[in-house]
C-alpha cells in the first residue's frame, strides 16, 4: 500500500480518527475494529500467515515497507508546515528523549508496574501443579455431572481470567511509560486546555489494572489454596492503581475517542447513512 492509498483510507469517514491511541491493542475483542484505520490497514498489510509470522521473512519486508511509507510521509508532512528536518538538532532531540525516558523509567509508578510483570511472570512459572490440579478437577465434575454444576463454563471463565492477566501483565508498564514521559513533556501552558495523552495513556493503564485485579480475584476463587500469593499480587496492584490515580487526577475523565464518546460515535456512524 502506498502513501496515497493510505491518505485515501485516512479520509474514510468510517474511521474515528486516533480511537487507536487509547485502546488496549486487543483487536481480537475490540467492538470498534470497523471503525479503527489502524485494524483495517493491519489487514490489509498482514493478510496472509506468511506476513503475520515474525519468523518469516515475508513480516520483516511488509514492516519494512509500512516504515519506509510512514517516513515518506513524514517527510511530506513536515515540507508543507515549512519544517527542514535536514535543520533539526537530532542529536539533542535525543538526549533529551532519553534523559526523559530515564526519568520515567525511575518513576515509582513505572518500577512498580515493571514488578508487577515479574511478580506475574513468577506466579505462573510456579503454578503449572495448580493448573492441572484444578484441570483434574474440572474433569472429574463433567464425568459426575453433579447437579449446580457446570465445568465447561467454569474452565472457560478460568481461561479469560489468565488471558485478561497475561494481557495485560507489561502493557501497563508500557502505558506508564508513555503516561510519565508525556507528563514530564507536556510543560506549555498552552497545553492546559485540551486533553492531555498523559492523561489518555494513565487512563489506558488504570482500566488495565482495573481489568486485572478483577481477573484476580477470579484466580483467588479458583485456587483458594494459593490465596496468600495471589493477595500479595492483588495488594502490589491495588498500591498502584492508588498512586497512578493520584499522579494522574485526571486521567479517569479522559475522554478516549470511540470508547469514551459514544454519543459523538455514534452521531457519526448515523450521519454517514
Ligand atoms: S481500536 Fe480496537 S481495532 Fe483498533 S487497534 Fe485498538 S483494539 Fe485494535
Amino acid at each position: 500500500m502506498d502513501k496515497e492509498q493510505i491518505k485515501k483510507l485516512a479520509e474514510d469517514p468510517r474511521f474515528i480518527p486516533g480511537i487507536y491511541n487509547y485502546c488496549d491493542r486487543w483487536c481480537e475483542h475490540c467492538p470498534l475494529t470497523s471503525r479503527c484505520m489502524n485494524f483495517a490497514l493491519s489487514e490489509e498489510q498482514f493478510d496472509d500467515p506468511q506476513s503475520r509470522d515474525i519468523n518469516n521473512k515475508a513480516f520483516w519486508d511488509k514492516l519494512s515497507e509500512i516504515f519506509r511509507v510512514t517516513l515518506e510521509m513524514v517527510k511530506e508532512t513536515a515540507q508543507e508546515w515549512g519544517i527542514d528536518l535536514d535543520t533539526l538538532d537530532l542529536q539533542q532531540a535525543t538526549d533529551e528523549h532519553e534523559i526523559t525516558r530515564d526519568i520515567a523509567e525511575n518513576h515509582e509508578c513505572c518500577q512498580a508496574a515493571k514488578k508487577y510483570g515479574q511478580i506475574v511472570k513468577n506466579w505462573f512459572d510456579s503454578a503449572g501443579e495448580l493448573f492441572e490440579q484444578k484441570a483434574d478437577d474440572l474433569a472429574l465434575k463433567a464425568q459426575l455431572e453433579l447437579p449446580n454444576s457446570n465445568p465447561t463454563e467454569e474452565a472457560a471463565d478460568l481461561k479469560d481470567a489468565v488471558d485478561v492477566i497475561r494481557w495485560y501483565q507489561h502493557f501497563i508498564h508500557v502505558k506508564l511509560l508513555r503516561a510519565i514521559r508525556g507528563s514530564i513533556e507536556e510543560t506549555s501552558e498552552d497545553l492546559d486546555e485540551f486533553p492531555k495523552d498523559s492523561d489518555g495513556s494513565a487512563k489506558v493503564a488504570l482500566i488495565a489494572m482495573d481489568r486485572s485485579i478483577a481477573a484476580w480475584g477470579q484466580m483467588l476463587e479458583y485456587f483458594p489454596q494459593n490465596e496468600d500469593d495471589i493477595l500479595n499480587i492483588l495488594v502490589h496492584l491495588d498500591r498502584l492503581r492508588r498512586k497512578v490515580d493520584a499522579v494522574f487526577p485526571s486521567a479517569r475523565a479522559f475522554i478516549r475517542p470511540g470508547f469514551d464518546d459514544t454519543n459523538k460515535r455514534d452521531s457519526r456512524i448515523s450521519s454517514q447513512g
